[in-house]
C-alpha cells in the first residue's frame, strides 16, 4: 500500500517547514541512479537564490505525492513511490530511503 511518511531534512528549500516539505506534491530525479547520490528532489528551491516563499498552510506532501524516476530504486513501481518513509537528505535534497534492486 502506498502512503507512508516523507520528512525532509533540507531545511534550506523554500517549501520546507520545521522538515515537513508544503510544496504539496515533489518530483525525484535519478534516472540512472545505482546509489542515493544519484537522486534529487527536482522540486528543491534554494531559499537564498529565490524569493519564492510557500506558505505554511500550504498543502502537506505526502509518499503518494512523489513522483520519482529513479526506477533502479526498490520502492518505486512506474514512477510512484511505495516506501513506508521517505527522508530527503539535508545536503543535496537526495533521496536517503533510495535502494538500489
Ligand atoms: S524511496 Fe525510491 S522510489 Fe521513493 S522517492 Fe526515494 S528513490 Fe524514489
Amino acid at each position: 500500500m502506498q502512503g507512508g511518511d516523507l520528512n525532509c531534512n533540507a531545511t534550506n528549500c523554500s517549501h520546507n517547514f520545521d522538515r515537513q516539505c508544503k510544496a504539496g506534491s515533489i518530483n525525484v530525479g535519478g534516472q540512472n541512479a545505482m546509489s542515493i547520490s544519484g537522486t534529487n528532489c527536482t522540486t528543491f528551491i534554494d531559499r537564498a537564490e529565490s524569493s519564492f516563499v510557500n506558505s505554511l498552510d500550504a498543502v502537506d506532501t505526502d509518499v503518494y505525492n512523489i513522483r520519482c524516476e529513479a526506477y533502479k530504486c526498490v520502492h518505486n513501481e512506474n514512477k510512484a513511490c511505495y516506501a513506508d518513509k521517505v527522508q530527503i537528505d539535508a545536503q543535496n535534497a537526495c533521496c536517503d530511503s533510495f535502494r538500489c534492486e
